[in-house]
């Protein structure tokens, strides 16, 4: 009795154990850049040629804004259109949850381009009380632009995005935001040589080319 209770326990172990090995920590790559720089467009590039997984904090703020019931819809909406950044404690649970939902559904999909995040100190501070050793963050993708670009861009989005900060008055302040509160924390990587600039005023192609090269190297 004794061993067949032994012999069912030591089945189960190297099971355990395996399991525990495949549960990677997950690997972050931080994706920055004005308004209409192109993160997400480049994103999806990198998700069709990578095993990466293209979490937009932008995107999961709108769904949460849209998701009847939710407490911060309201709130959302007005930091949204306002260009000012949301309160980290709302967009740090839609990110962790993503991460943990989507390595639940598949252990294999470790590797995250977490794109428009983390936009400031405030951004930055959540990260760390919340994720500090649960992931690493593997380098911060830079997509550099003009402003007048990303204006122009965003301006020609908003024909048909729907969005409703892809307007004038919208992008004026979020221009402002991405100067005074994440251009900081882009130097802030840039001091610890983890951040990779790539030049996005180019095409789709080409700006993707250099990404291509970088995270080639980046292995
Ligand atoms: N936003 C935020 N925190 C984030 C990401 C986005 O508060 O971590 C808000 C902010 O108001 C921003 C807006 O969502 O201006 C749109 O962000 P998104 O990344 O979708 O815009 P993009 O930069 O890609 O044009
Ligand atoms: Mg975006």
């Amino acid at each position: 009795m004794i061993f067949l209770l032994l012999s069912r326990l030591s089945a189960k172990v190297p099971s355990v154990v395996y399991r525990a090995a495949l549960i990677m920590k997950p690997q972050v790559v931080f994706v920055l850049g004005g308004p209409g720089a192109g993160k997400g467009t480049q994103c999806a590039r990198i998700v069709e040629n990578y095993s990466y997984t293209h979490l937009s904090a932008g995107d999961l703020l709108r769904a949460e804004r849209s998701r009847e019931g939710s407490e911060f819809g309201q709130l959302i909406d007005s930091y949204i259109k306002e260009g000012k950044i949301v309160p980290v404690e709302i967009t740090i649970n839609l990110l962790r949850k993503a991460m943990e939902d989507t390595m639940q559904i598949d252990e294999k999909k470790f590797r995250f381009l977490i794109d428009g995040f983390p936009r400031n100190e405030d951004n930055l501070q959540g990260w760390t009380t919340v994720m500090d050793g649960k992931a690493d963050v593997k380098f911060v993708l830079f997509f550099d632009c003009s402003n007048e670009v990303c204006i122009n861009r965003c301006l020609e989005r908003g024909k048909s995005s729907g969005r409703t900060d892809d307007n004038r008055a919208s992008l004026e302040k979020r221009i402002q935001t991405y100067l005074q509160s994440t251009r900081p924390i882009i130097s802030l990587y840039e001091k610890q040589g983890k951040v990779r600039t790539v030049d996005a005023s180019c095409g789709v192609d080409e700006v993707f080319a250099d990404v291509k090269t970088i995270l080639d190297k980046e292995g």
